[in-house]
């Protein structure tokens, strides 16, 4: 169960990841996790796996990726404006509790939630950082992250990605958001309207040109990129909250909630054991149809940061539309599927070991 008060003896190497957790722009000194910070949050009867070791080299892409994408199958399935009215998520949004959870149900799918746009305004960088998403570790090094990190120079302008009032405009040295103090520097937090109970909180802010209750619409200017806080360059962290704007575990994946960038699409991803166990810390390897390569770990909190809707347990956003195939290796085997990246929508890949 998810304690948010770790022992005592763990809190010196919490505070020595967190140290680092939110470094896009420089590779912290690897050390080991302290085992206290995944034991702290994962559920009692998960036992993590190993994460594969990352190949030194990339891995060749099967033959069927060097394939034209169909491009009837990049049309765009769902227009993410016409998904359910807010009113829809307020009998079954989760509350933290109900969050831990790790059996997935039969089917994999749901209506998506692309509400919200891109949070980097003027031009700036708006892909996340590829190799610490949501829920990963870098490689044991970092506590899992609550976020998406978007790399960009200090002074980048930073937008609403969404229509909301400013719940909190100002230093986390007086309200935290963070697991500590001074651990988002500058932070917005805005209360967005597309969704009953989501919030969008943005940290290490360089400026603040906002206020607490001003209303905001999607795409507003509101501050820009900065270094503050726990960060070791400049960087943007956006996390969604649900329900408590004001708890750190109260986080679901934003790539999920975002708007895919233009040509691109989502992938909601699983991969569990027998019928449907979600197994934490599971690198998956995505070859997609620009020919690249993807990787992201399943989530290392279990089932506690899965979306209700789709209780997937890693996801990637922003991937090109067309075929992707994902690989991931599980109790020695390897699995695979193909799935389709709709443009501007979601798909959904699960990986099944035995
Ligand atoms: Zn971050």
């Amino acid at each position: 169960m998810i304690t948010l008060h770790p022992h005592p003896r763990a809190a010196a190497a919490l505070v020595l990841a967190f140290a680092v957790a939110c470094s896009p722009t420089t590779t912290p000194t690897p050390s080991p996790l302290p085992t206290a910070v995944i034991a702290v949050n994962v559920a009692p009867t998960a036992t993590p796996s190993a994460v594969p070791s990352p190949s030194a080299t990339a891995p060749a892409a099967p033959a069927t990726l060097t394939a034209t994408p169909d491009a009837s199958t990049t049309t765009p399935t769902v227009d993410p404006s016409a998904v359910a009215s807010p009113t829809y998520w307020i009998p079954i949004w989760p509350t933290n509790e109900s969050k831990v959870f790790l059996r997935a149900p039969d089917t994999f799918g749901g209506d998506p939630h692309l509400y919200f746009g891109r949070p980097i305004g003027g031009g700036g960088n708006n892909f996340a950082v590829g190799d610490y998403r949501f829920g990963m570790t870098r490689d044991n090094t970092l506590v899992a992250h609550h976020g998406l990190d978007y790399g960009n120079a200090s002074g980048t302008p930073v937008v609403s990605i969404g229509n909301g009032v400013v719940y909190y405009a100002g230093s986390d040295h007086e309200r935290v958001f963070g697991p500590r103090e001074d651990f988002y520097g500058n932070v917005i937090v805005i209360q967005l309207n597309d969704a009953v109970s989501a919030y969008a909180v943005y940290g290490h802010l360089e400026t603040v040109d906002v206020q607490s209750g001003q209303a905001v619409s999607e795409g507003q200017y509101i501050g820009t990129v900065g270094a503050g806080g726990v960060a070791a360059g400049p960087h943007l962290h956006l996390e969604i909250r649900t329900d408590n704007p004001d708890s750190y575990y109260n986080v679901v994946n934003p790539d999920l909630w975002l708007r895919p960038i233009p040509g691109h699409g989502v992938l909601a991803i699983r991969v569990s054991r027998g019928e449907g166990l979600l197994v934490p810390g599971v690198r998956v390897i995505a070859y997609c149809s620009d020919g690249r390569y993807r990787t992201v770990d399943t989530y290392w909190y279990g089932g506690n940061l899965s979306d209700r809707f789709y209780l997937e347990n890693a996801a990637l956003g922003d991937v090109p539309g067309g075929p992707c195939t994902l690989t991931a290796q599980l109790d020695g085997q390897t699995l695979t599927t193909t799935v389709q990246v709709p443009v501007g929508g979601i798909g959904f890949a699960w990986l099944k070991g035995n």
